[in-house]
């Protein structure tokens, strides 16, 4: 156990004791094990299998599966909090596991807010039910490939999903190439976004599927290699799904209701930014400990030289601020999110994901040529937090562009 204190202190944050309990799991986790297994899973840009065993055994893969179904229940701020003390240690683990814990999240607690017809919503328990029992159960994977590449790209909302369900007796046959579908050849279940085809109209968002596709399924393939610069443990290849087919039971959500949640609970899209709110304070741990000669094998105190002080200062308050807006958001997250809160929320994006970066980049600038060997967390940190900004539906220059037209414009409003 590495001994570092909580992100967020339950009792100046005044946390949950779901979330205290969750936090103190994670980061036990994190720390204990993870933390040693990420330099050679970066290095040789493997998937974290033994970490994903280690989720397992403590129950953490039904993190989000209520409790009813017999998950842990946590709360969308709880997982984000514990995810981020995962993002601490292993990036590329609080990331891919973001992706699978997304299949519950969304189909538990956001789906229970969203109107449904009662047939529905009698539908999607049953088949949930399923899901979530191969989850807790079973200890099965989801993944959740949605990005498809291309000039205009589906994953960035605008534009429907060229993937493609055509339905068939008992269900559909998908076939489409999914882009950066981290956790391939890893997932038993890829949790992919398409669109069903209406005989005679063109591709609609409102007909978008959320489907789970088994890995094995006939039809299922994991093409071309990954050797990124960071996030290399995500293992994100190229999914390509030729006429498979898909049972009716599979639907994650029921048709049409992915396309509610992503305009009515758009905080569904920023449980990206706990592993990046977790490298952020790694960064800053590191340059602490560093400096004072704490780091195991750094025994020399670096710490005397002012430049040095006002440097860690800055890495401070850049913490602080990333904290205070991200904690205030995951605390607002709710269905029909205010204007206002709607701007904190891509504020909040926009800035774990840029600060994470900046604070490591701020690090080695500080700690100096030794610090950024590969002997130390610190290049990694560096190279991981580079790209959080890069990710869709809100990359940060998405980011920068709505919070401008939606600073500018009400409801409605356009120019002549
Ligand atoms: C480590 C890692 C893991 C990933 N894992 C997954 C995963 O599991 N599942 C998944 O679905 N995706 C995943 N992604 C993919 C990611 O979300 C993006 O889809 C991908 O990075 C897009 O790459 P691109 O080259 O197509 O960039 P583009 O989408 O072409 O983006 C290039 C630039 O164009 C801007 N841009 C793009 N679209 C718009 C728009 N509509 N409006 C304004 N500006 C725009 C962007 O801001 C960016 O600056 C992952 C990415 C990384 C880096």
């Amino acid at each position: 156990m590495s001994g570092d204190l909580p992100i967020f202190d339950p009792g100046s944050f005044a946390l949950t004791t779901q979330e205290i309990a969750l936090t103190t799991r994670t980061r036990e986790l994190a720390a204990g094990s993870f933390a040693a297994r990420a330099a050679t899973i970066d290095r040789d840009a493997r998937f974290p299998t033994e970490n994903y065993q280690d989720l397992r055994a403590a129950g953490l893969l039904g993190i989000c599966v209520p409790l009813e179904y017999g998950g842990l229940g946590a709360t969308y701020r709880a997982y984000c909090l514990a995810a981020a003390e995962i993002g601490r240690y292993c990036g590329a683990t609080a990331l891919t596991f973001n992706m699978h814990v997304c299949s519950c999240l969304w189909s538990g607690v956001l789906a229970d807010g969203l109107d449904m017809p009662e047939a529905v919503r009698a539908g999607h328990e049953s088949r949930r039910r399923k899901h979530y029992a191969r989850i807790v159960n079973d200890g099965k994977i989801y993944s959740q490939p949605f990005s498809e590449g291309g000039a205009i790209t589906a994953a960035a909302g605008t534009v429907p999903f060229a993937t493609t369900a055509r339905r068939v007796d008992g269900g559909w046959r998908v076939t489409g190439k999914k882009i950066f579908a981290s956790l391939s050849g890893h997932a038993d279940y890829y949790g992919i976004l398409c669109t069903e085809i209406e005989e005679g109209e063109s591709l609609s968002r409102r007909r978008s599927l959320y489907l789970a596709v088994p890995a094995a399924a006939e039809g299922v393939k994991v093409v071309g290699d990954w050797d990124p610069l960071g996030m290399r443990g995500t293992i994100s290849r190229t999914a390509i799904f030729d006429d498979v087919f898909v049972a009716d039971d599979e639907a994650i959500m029921p048709p049409g209701i992915y396309h509610q949640a992503a305009a009515r609970w758009p905080h569904m899209f920023l449980t990206l930014t706990p592993t990046y709110m977790g490298l952020a304070q790694a960064a800053y741990d590191f340059t602490v400990k560093y400096l004072r000669g704490e780091w195991p094998g750094v025994t020399d105190k670096r710490r005397g030289m002012a430049v040095k002080q006002h440097n860690v200062a800055h890495m401070h308050l850049l913490l602080e601020q990333t904290k205070a807006l991200w904690f205030q958001v995951i605390s607002e997250a709710r269905i029909d999110p205010s204007r206002e809160q709607l701007l904190r929320l891509y504020g909040a994006q926009y800035t774990v994901m840029e600060n994470a970066n900046g604070l490591a980049q701020r690090a080695i600038r500080t700690c100096g040529g030794q610090s950024m060997l590969k002997s130390l967390p610190l290049e990694r940190l560096y190279r991981d937090s580079r790209c959080g900004a890069l990710m869709l539906p809100w990359t940060a220059d998405i980011c920068i562009e709505r919070i401008g037209h939606l600073a500018l414009y009400r409801a409605g409003e356009a120019d002549e």
